[in-house]
C-alpha cells in the first residue's frame, strides 16, 4: 500500500486537503485529496492517516491531561452522588441486558437502553437519579455497550479458569455471567469511584472547570501547561471524574494541532536502562547518568514507613483471632495506602522527568534496548529492585514523547550484544558478568563504565538486515 501511494502522490506538491470525492460528501473519507490523479482516503486504517497528516506536517494530536480538582464541600456531595449514580445505573443496565438473555429477548443497543432508563427514572425508586446529569448515565450506558461488544468478540466463548475450578470444587452450576469477558457488577467495596461527565459542557475559565449539574470547580492550575480557557477555546474528549488516593482527578484529552516541530541536532541518543542507575544514556559521546530514585534517602525511609505499618497489620489481624477488622486495622490502612499512593507518585514523576530530560536533548533518534522484563524479574535478588524502576513505563513514555517532537524511535533487539561489545574496537566479550561494573577490553585494553559502554553502542547502532548479517557484524 505504501509503495502505491508514493507513485501516485508526491506529498509536498499535489496535494490539498479538500472534501470533493463521493465518500467526502457520506462523511465517509476522512481527506479526499486534489491531485492529478485523484485520491480518496475512504477504508484506509487510522495508522495510515496518521502517518499521512505527519507528513503533511499539521499533525492533530490528542494529549491527555490529568488536573487535581479541589471542589467546595458542597460539590463534593454532588461528585459523589455522581459515583454512586455512575454504579447504579451500570448495574441496573446490566441486570437489565441479563434479564433480556433470560427470558430470550434481543439484546439492545445503548441508545435504547438510554430510552428504557428514561423511563423507569419516573418510577419511585430511582426518583433520585433526577439529580444527577443524564448525560453521565447515557455515558455510562454506552461504556456498557463497549464493554458487551468486547465480550460478544471474544469467539469461542469460555467460562474463566478460576469459575470452572470452583464448580468443580462446590459443584455450583456456571451460568453465562461466568463467561470470560462479561460484564461484571460493580460493588461500592471495589473502591473505584469514577464516572464519565458530559463533553459538550466541559471547559475552562478563570482556572475553574465547568461541569454538568455541579458546575464550576477550581483546580490546581500548571502555569507550565496552561489550558485553554473559554467555552470555545479547544475540543475536550473524553473526561472523566474519578476519586483517588483521596482526591478528585479530572482526565480529559485535548486535540492539539502542532505544525511546529523542534529542528533537531544531528546527534543520536542510546539509553540503557539499568538496576543501578535508572538510565545511562549517551548523547553526542557523552555520558549522561539518571539516578535510581528508590535509592535516595527519601523513598527508602517511606519504604520503611510502609513496611512498619504492614507488619502491624498483620500483627493486628493475628491477634484479634478470627481474622475481623477491626477499626483499628481500618485505620492503619488507610495510613498505609497513603504511604504507597505516595511512593507510586514519587516515582511516577521521577520517570516523567528522565523522559522530558532526555527528549529535550532533541536528538534525531533514540535506540532502547527491548528488554525481557519477565524473564530478569524470575531472578529473585533483582525482581525487586525491576519492578519498582518501572521500566515499562519508562519505554512507553520514551515512545510518545519522541513521536511528539518526530524524533525516530528505535527498539534494538534482545540478542544485541550492547553490553558485551567493545566500544572503541567493536570486540565481543563473552564472559561478562553482572557483577562486573567496569568494562575492560582484552584487544584495545579500554576500560570504561559497563553501562556507558552499552550506551554508547546503543547510540552507534546500525541497522543491519538478516541478510547481511556475518559480514557486517
Ligand atoms: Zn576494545
Amino acid at each position: 500500500m505504501q509503495e502505491f501511494i508514493s507513485q501516485h502522490i508526491s506529498f509536498e506538491n499535489r496535494i490539498e486537503l479538500t472534501p470533493l470525492c463521493e465518500h467526502a460528501k457520506n462523511n465517509k473519507c476522512f481527506i479526499s485529496t486534489k491531485c492529478t490523479k485523484k485520491f480518496c482516503f475512504y477504508g484506509f486504517s487510522s495508522p495510515f492517516l496518521i502517518q499521512f497528516l505527519y507528513q503533511k506536517g499539521g499533525e492533530q494530536v490528542i494529549k491527555a491531561y490529568r488536573i487535581r480538582l479541589l471542589p467546595t464541600q458542597e460539590q463534593e456531595e454532588k461528585l459523589w452522588q455522581h459515583v454512586h449514580a455512575a454504579r447504579a445505573v451500570w448495574n441496573w443496565g446490566l441486570n437489565y441486558q441479563m434479564e433480556l438473555f433470560k427470558n430470550g429477548e434481543k439484546h439492545l443497543s445503548a441508545y435504547s437502553l438510554r430510552k428504557v432508563l428514561t423511563q423507569v427514572k419516573k418510577t419511585d425508586e430511582l426518583n433520585w437519579l433526577n439529580d444527577v446529569s443524564f448525560h453521565t448515565m447515557g455515558n455510562v450506558l454506552i461504556d456498557l455497550g463497549n464493554a458487551y461488544k468486547d465480550f460478544f468478540a471474544i469467539k469461542p466463548a469460555r467460562f474463566t479458569i478460576s469459575k470452572t475450578k470452583k464448580a468443580a470444587r462446590t459443584g455450583k452450576k456456571l451460568t453465562p455471567y461466568d463467561l470470560e469477558g462479561h460484564p461484571k457488577f460493580k460493588a461500592r467495596r471495589d473502591g473505584k469511584f469514577k464516572f464519565p461527565i458530559r463533553v459538550e459542557n466541559t471547559y475552562f475559565v478563570n482556572h475553574c472547570v465547568n461541569v454538568e449539574k455541579i458546575g464550576k470547580i477550581q483546580y490546581q492550575a500548571n502555569l507550565k501547561r496552561e489550558l485553554p480557557q473559554g467555552k470555545d477555546a479547544c475540543k475536550v474528549s473524553n473526561p472523566r471524574i474519578k476519586f483517588i488516593d483521596n482526591k478528585w482527578i479530572l482526565s480529559f484529552g485535548i486535540e492539539v494541532c502542532e505544525n511546529q516541530a523542534p529542528p533537531l541536532t544531528d546527534n543520536s541518543l542510546g539509553i540503557d536502562l539499568g538496576v543501578k542507575d535508572l538510565a545511562v544514556a549517551s548523547f553526542g559521546g557523552k555520558q549522561l547518568t539518571f539516578h535510581n530514585i528508590n535509592k535516595s534517602k527519601g523513598m527508602q525511609s517511606l519504604e520503611r514507613k510502609k513496611k512498619h505499618l504492614q507488619r502491624g497489620i498483620a500483627r493486628k489481624y493475628r491477634t484479634n483471632g478470627n481474622y475481623n477488622k477491626t477499626q483499628n486495622v481500618v485505620k492503619t490502612e488507610k495510613i498505609l495506602k497513603r504511604v504507597e499512593s505516595r511512593l507510586r507518585n514519587k516515582r511516577h514523576d521521577h520517570t516523567h522527568q528522565t523522559t522530558h530530560k532526555l527528549v529535550s536533548l532533541l536528538p534525531y533518534r533514540v535506540v532502547m534496548e527491548d528488554l525481557n522484563v519477565s524473564g530478569m524479574m524470575k531472578n529473585k535478588h533483582l525482581s525487586k529492585a525491576i519492578q519498582e524502576q518501572c521500566w515499562a513505563e519508562f519505554i512507553r513514555q520514551m515512545k510518545y514523547k519522541s513521536e511528539w517532537n518526530h524524533i525516530e524511535f528505535i527498539q534494538v533487539g534482545r540478542w544485541y550484544p550492547s553490553s558485551k561489545r567493545c566500544s572503541c574496537c567493536g570486540h565481543i566479550k563473552a564472559d561478562l558478568k553482572l557483577r562486573d561494573r567496569m568494562y575492560e577490553c582484552v584487544a584495545c585494553g579500554l576500560t570504561i563504565n559497563r553501562d556507558f559502554n552499552a550506551a554508547l553502542n546503543l547510540e552507534m547502532y546500525r541497522y543491519v538486515s538478516p541478510e547481511t548479517t556475518g559480514q557486517t557484524a
